[in-house]
């Protein structure tokens, strides 16, 4: 019988949907061909499939589960940002953004339904931690995201016919349809998603196996095959975590450092309480970064608190002999939040420093602030589920409630 306990076709990479289709009495060779409905024509409903016989279709619908994420909202911002909100079958919603520019089209996706983490400065951290998603519920969002964009229909998307619908006119629309990337080998036309990053909501190393999964299916050449190099895991520092980035998968690490020194980063991160700077660097230092690959550094701006001059110096001798990127993020207002954005000018002073030492840096520009699409503003409004998951009992020692805590340690102890 069909239950949810079945696996989700989005969650295989080629390998691995042979052996489940010889377990099926499948011949191995329809894996091929199914990946090929799916990630080259966007069609996931095998009785669709033409070349599936009857009784195939009937035997995988048994089996598997075929149904993509179901659109909530899509809200197309004045900048041709696209979020969305995603439901997953037990009801939780995620959102999913995508963020076009000039030659490149960047997807954020979520790791987690909330986050346990509790960033003082980040929407979805103030919702606690519903669950873990799936490795499919990952792949999943990359799959409707391109859909949605047109990737496999008759038309693929038309950002002039888009500016045109919407009557968003921004330049660098424009530009970046004149810019888009021609078509990659293996592919039958540019993608409209050419990067992934895991910086939608959640803690993607908190969620390994199936951040580690997802990207396995993502960088498979029978799915989207994408190169490790147009992937970007962002973590708050979760760091037993760190070097399997760098085993494992070879994607690219972004850190969300925010302040250089342990007093400014545990007031605003509490993960900092757990695993300090001093630890965090350690790790990094031995991360093994491949060849012209760099550290992204994630810096939010918050008014008076992690924006002087200071602070950018301390930085610098932080991250001193590391190949470094420094995004500085103007910190995203929500309603409520606790903190301001730093001003222009204290940013631009701030962007200097970093320059002046040479170092890359740049001042991420906000997109979709109109439909709160920004890097943490993801909360997923609608979900009807708010309590930390019993999941990382270490986690919910250290930041659950005393009831969570002692449901964790009756757990353990059980165990
Ligand atoms: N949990 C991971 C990835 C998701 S958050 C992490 O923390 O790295 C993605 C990025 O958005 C992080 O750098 C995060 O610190 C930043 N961010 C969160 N809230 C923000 C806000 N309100 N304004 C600007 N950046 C924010
Ligand atoms: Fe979680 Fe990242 Fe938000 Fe911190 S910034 S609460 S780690 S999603």
């Amino acid at each position: 019988m069909k239950t949810t306990q079945n696996k989700h076709i989005l969650g295989f990479t080629e390998t691995e949907l042979k052996s489940e289709l010889k377990e099926m009495g499948i011949p191995a060779f329809r894996a091929g061909q199914l990946l090929g409905w799916i990630y080259n024509k966007g069609i996931i409903n095998p009785d669709e499939m033409k070349n599936i016989s009857k009784k195939d279709a009937e035997n995988l619908q048994k089996n598997l589960r075929f149904e993509p994420l179901t659109m909530v909202t899509e809200q197309i911002a004045k900048d041709g940002t696209v979020k969305w909100l995603f439901r997953l079958h037990d009801g939780h919603d995620i959102e999913t953004v995508f963020i076009p520019e000039p030659g490149r089209g960047t997807l954020c996706v979520s790791s987690q339904v909330g986050c346990t983490l509790n960033c003082r400065f980040c929407h979805t951290g103030t919702q606690g931690l519903a669950r873990n998603l799936t490795h499919d519920e990952i792949v999943g969002q990359v799959w409707m995201a391109a859909l949605r964009l047109g990737q496999w229909s008759d038309q693929p998307f038309d950002l002039k016919q888009h500016v045109e619908n919407t009557g968003f006119d921004d330049p660098w629309m424009v530009e970046m349809l004149e810019k888009r990337p021609e078509k990659e080998e293996g592919l039958e036309r540019a993608r409209i998603i050419s990067n992934i990053v895991f910086m939608g909501m959640g803690e993607p190393l908190f969620n390994w196996d199936n951040v580690e999964k997802a990207n396995d299916t993502l960088m498979d050449k029978s799915t989207f095959g994408y190169g490790s190099r147009k992937i970007t895991i962002s973590t708050s520092g979760m760091v037993p975590n760190i070097g399997k980035i760098a085993q494992n998968l070879g994607v690219n690490l972004a850190i969300s450092i925010h302040a250089p020194d342990n007093e400014t980063r545990t007031k605003i991160m509490p993960i900092n309480k757990k695993w300090d700077i001093n630890e965090l660097m350690a790790a990094l230092r031995a991360f093994p970064l491949k060849q012209r690959r760099r550290i992204t550094w994630e810096y939010v701006m918050l008014k008076d608190t992690n924006d002087s001059i200071k602070h950018a110096k301390m930085l610098l001798k932080l991250i001193e002999g590391i190949p470094s990127f420094v995004n500085i993020i103007p910190f995203n207002e929500w309603p409520g939040s606790p903190f301001k954005r730093s001003d222009a000018k204290t940013i631009e002073a701030f962007k200097n420093t970093i320059s002046k030492a040479g170092i890359d840096v740049n001042v991420r520009r906000s997109r979709g602030s109109d439909i709160l699409a920004a890097c943490g503003q993801l909360r997923g409004e609608t979900s009807k589920f708010n309590s930390i998951s019993t999941e990382f009992p270490s986690v919910v020692m250290q930041y659950g409630t005393d009831q969570q805590k002692q449901k964790v340690s009756v757990k353990i102890v059980s165990e």
